[in-house]
């Protein structure tokens, strides 16, 4: 053989080698990830609720977080508590809730809604309708805190059935016709529904009258609708269907006409109850109404209350009644259950007290207890990852079977849970003898192995917390069984409650860097994504009926209440200026203005989630004039938070560059105390303080960081070791211009440079209070002094380029010196100096050039232009209107 051939069989063998390496290296990781894959039933069973974009409750162990409507409330207030309380103070009684020619039968027809723009032809009925009637339905079975599966909503004309599950992520176009006080909606039994509609949806119900609450101020005999269906309708129901499977679809025609039966006669039988309430006052009223009539009465007129005594012979008096007891059921709010102790086990005690009772023998078996224990958590956290009821997931019963002998095998573990599921059902339908068997729930079969581990006796386990921890990392950990969903990466947040914290640190469990990663972007999302729609797309119209622009409801708000226009549609809102505006933006190359804009990002089109950005940094922009700021609309856009973080950053970069070409530094240089300052040149004369102080003064960052670490020794540390201590000793000894620094300075130190927003923020969060000045020591710097007060044109603050090109800041009032503020007001004033208004106009185009190459928008609204001039005509009444900066 020739050596020619020899090297090519030689390498022809190796690469066979090196191929059939690769091969059995992929099939074994195939193979790997196929059981990881067959593992949870959830890879491969779909359900309703995993479709759903947002999910305002998850399982994790966190508060829910309430609607806020605007950034100082808290999220555990009501938003809609004002306009509830007006309502129980000065309730609507002239009702016409129905017209009295009602038909009592429902016609053959109503209205499936199930996409967006159906949802938002709804809305635009119901914003035209005075009252309507309302009545949900729940799946609770198959899910860990119950979902509303569907919504029945009728008025006189027509019987709407939302699907809620289809248009889930949508039913914010619901929101305003449930909070508007001006519609009356009527539920029966509303304390659910009420709550219900928050957890899904944000919505939150005013101005309710509940039919059940009526019953109750008539002291009927019952206060069921079945009741009230057959007194007032003759129609008989079936409650049986209450408790179906709502997410069914499509819903069997049976269940869509108990559906609307549920709603479609309450304006009926609302008007009934009502007319009946009027009646009341001619003396027919029951003695416990009385009694709560009189306690009533007393105590208003005790809060001296002058309007209650002429309410006594008001006729609406129990409608009021009614009507006020409706809408206190307005005022609950949902939430969550806080975390316990430990994960299920407030269950685990209530069956361990329970079975107690029953068993006397079981209290000399502590392995009994000690087994109740960790299978309530291990059903606890399993019924929250794969989002299903604790119910489904392992009955009480189950348990206590399960606890009482433990099973080894897993067709042991299977026979006894499905031998006590039979058990209940036959105890509790004794005439149903041939229940059929219960299998064990989907989480425990495909989970069986974990049960191994639950049940062992020598189970090398101290407490609940160890379970909860390998439970977890075993299903949601870097190479867990199951799924992460919406529900469930909650459960992975270190942050998410204390308890939690507490239970992952001890334990030393990290989460490979891909799932943090994962679990910290959603936490991201959820945290900094826009809660609602950004663009309420209102429109704005001439007094000729051509379109002005979209805008906000707040910008609607401002020219109705100041009745320089009024409202020509509904939802969206849109109304018609009354005076002539100046130009039209078609007219005038604006066209941005008039395009309605996506509620998407415009970077990738990403739709689920997007937080504002703004294309030009604010620590230029709030320097801009005022009235160059006005085409915001423009330079602020929707972006997820992928497209945020590359934009962010590019914009980070192009920052830096800013500075070196402008020489004006991202961050200030040198501060000084005012006060050292006044004593050493007397009375503080500019100039020469400024060239003095070039080799004092210190970076308030730098300062800030000094006072901390000193501080994190602790308050009390005496001030002599803060002297003799290194570097940074010395950083906050030069800013108070070389004297004894006591621990106040300290304290104050961390203030220096903040802006009074900084400060306050600061102070809440550290929950102490500035000390007082004391004598020797008059300022302090949170009343900092500039520098240079003498040389300072400017009274809120300003900034001076020192010789060196670094900067001395006087403390403004307003701006803090520790961010990009200076910086920016720097390169601003210069813009405006070197090259005016067309400068500042130069300059955003750059910013806008920076947005685009980062991110590469492909979905930019139309109109939308890097070099947009922002150039537009102001009219008498416009906020942006120079003449009118005082609004
Ligand atoms: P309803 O107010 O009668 O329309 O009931 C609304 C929802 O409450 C139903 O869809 C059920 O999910 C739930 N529900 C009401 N009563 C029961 C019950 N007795 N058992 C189970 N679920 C119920
Ligand atoms: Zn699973
Ligand atoms: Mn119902």
């Amino acid at each position: 053989m020739e050596n020619k051939d020899k090297i090519k069989i030689a390498f022809t063998i190796s690469c066979l080698a090196v191929v059939s390496i690769l091969l059995a290296n992929k099939f074994r990781k195939q193979r790997k990830r196929k059981q990881n894959i067959g593992s949870c039933y959830l890879k491969s069973e779909a359900k309703p609720q995993h479709n759903f974009k947002r999910v305002l409750a998850n399982n994790s162990y966190s508060a829910f977080k309430h609607l806020k409507l605007d950034d100082d409330s808290s999220s555990d207030l009501h938003p809609f508590e004002s306009e509830i309380k007006a309502l129980l103070e000065n309730p609507e009684l002239e009702f016409e809730f129905c017209d009295g020619t009602m038909s009592m039968d429902m016609s053959d027809t109503y209205v499936w809604i199930d996409d967006e723009s159906k949802l938002k032809e709804l809305a635009q009925v119901l914003s035209k309708e005075r009252v309507f009637a309302v009545d949900t339905e729940q799946h609770s079975l198959r899910s860990f805190l119950g979902f509303t599966a569907l919504i029945q909503i009728s008025t006189r004309e027509e019987d709407y059935l939302v699907d809620t599950i289809a248009v889930h992520d949508y039913m914010g176009i619901l929101f305003p016709v449930f909070a508007n006080p001006n519609i009356c909606k009527v539920f029966h039994g509303a304390d659910n529904d009420v709550i219900w509609l928050q957890r899904d949806f944000h919505i939150y119900v005013v101005n309710l009258f509940d039919t059940a609450k009526a019953c109750d101020v008539l002291s009927k005999p019952q206060r069921s609708l079945a009741y009230l269906l057959e007194t007032y309708c003759g129609v008989t129901t079936n409650k049986f269907y209450q408790r179906e499977d709502w997410r069914q679809r499509p819903l069997p025609i049976d269940m869509v006409e108990y559906a609307r039966m549920d709603a479609h006669y309450l304006l009926y039988i609302v008007q009934c109850l009502v007319s009946e309430l009027k009646l009341l006052k001619n003396g027919v009223f029951s003695f416990s109404f009385l009694l709560s009539f009189i306690n009533d009465f007393i105590s208003k007129v005790n809060s001296s209350s002058e309007n209650s005594a002429s309410s006594l012979d008001d006729k609406f008096y129990y409608v009021f009644e009614a009507n006020r007891r409706s809408n206190a059921l307005c005022l609950q709010l949902f939430t969550k259950e806080v975390l316990e102790a430990s994960p299920g086990q407030s269950a685990a005690s209530s069956i361990i007290s329970r079975h107690l009772n029953d068993h006397e023998t079981s209290r000399n078996n502590p392995q009994f207890q000690d087994l109740v224990r960790r299978l309530c958590t291990w059903r606890d956290l399993m019924a929250r990852i794969h989002d299903e009821s604790l119910k489904y997931v392992l009955s009480d019963n189950a348990i206590i079977a399960l606890a009482s002998k433990p099973p080894s095998t897993p067709q042991e573990i299977c026979s006894t849970i499905s031998q006590a599921d039979i058990d209940t059902t036959d105890s509790q339908n004794s005439q149903n003898s041939n229940s059929t068997p219960r299998f064990p729930s989907s989480v425990v079969l495909s989970h069986l192995d974990d049960f191994i581990y639950l049940l062992q006796d020598d189970i090398n386990v101290t407490n609940q917390d160890d379970v909860f921890q390998l439970v977890l990392k075993k299903h949601l950990g870097p190479h867990g069984s199951c799924n992460l969903s919406l529900y469930n990466y909650g459960l992975l947040s270190k942050t998410n409650t204390k308890g939690y914290k507490k239970l992952v640190n001890k334990n030393g469990y990290k989460f490979s860097k891909k799932v943090a990663r994962k679990a910290s972007r959603e936490l991201f999302v959820q945290k900094f994504s826009c809660k609602s729609p950004v663009y309420h797309n209102c429109r704005i119209y001439a007094n000729d009926g051509r379109l002005l622009c979209y805008c906000d409801r707040r910008k609607l708000e401002w020219y109705l209440q100041r009745d320089l226009a009024k409202l020509v549609d509904e939802s969206p809102p849109a109304i018609k200026l009354l005076f002539e505006p100046k130009g039209r933006p078609e007219d005038e190359g604006n066209d941005f203005y008039i395009q309605s804009k996506k509620n998407i990002c415009v970077g990738c089109g990403e739709g689920n989630h997007y937080l504002r950005y703004r294309i030009i940094p604010s620590c230029y922009r709030i320097h801009f004039p005022e009235h160059l700021k006005s085409h915001r609309s423009h330079d602020i856009v929707l972006v997820c938070v992928d497209c945020h973080e590359k934009a962010h950053s590019a914009a980070e970069r192009y920052k830096k560059k800013v500075a070196s070409e402008f020489g004006i530094p991202l961050f200030v240089h040198k501060v000084v105390d005012g006060n050292e300052e006044q004593e050493q040149n007397g009375n503080g004369n500019g100039s020469t303080s400024v060239m003095k102080l070039a080799d004092g003064g210190v970076s308030p960052l730098e300062l800030r960081t000094a006072a901390m670490a000193l501080l994190r020794h602790g308050p009390r540390m005496p001030a002599q070791r803060c002297q003799e201590l290194t570097e940074v000793g010395r950083v906050v000894k030069k800013y108070y211009g070389g004297r004894e620094i006591t621990p106040e300075d300290l304290q104050n130190a961390l203030l220096v440079g903040m802006s009074p927003h900084e400060k306050r923020r600061l102070q809440k969060k550290k929950g102490f209070s500035l000390t007082t000045p004391s004598t020797t020591t008059p300022l302090l710097p949170n009343d900092h002094k500039p520098m240079d007060q003498s040389a300072n044109p400017n009274p809120t603050g300003s900034v001076h380029p020192g010789p060196d090109g670094s900067v001395f800041a006087t403390c403004s009032s307003k701006l803090s010196l520790l961010g990009h503020g200076p910086h920016g007001k720097q390169v601003v004033d210069f813009l405006i100096k070197e090259g005016g208004e067309d400068g500042v106009r130069e300059f955003c185009q750059r910013w806008r050039q920076v947005f685009v190459e980062a991110i590469h928008p492909r979905f930019l609204p139309g109109g939308w232009d890097v070099t947009h001039s922002g150039r537009r005509e102001f009219g008498d009444y416009s906020v942006y209107n120079p003449a009118n900066k005082i609004l």
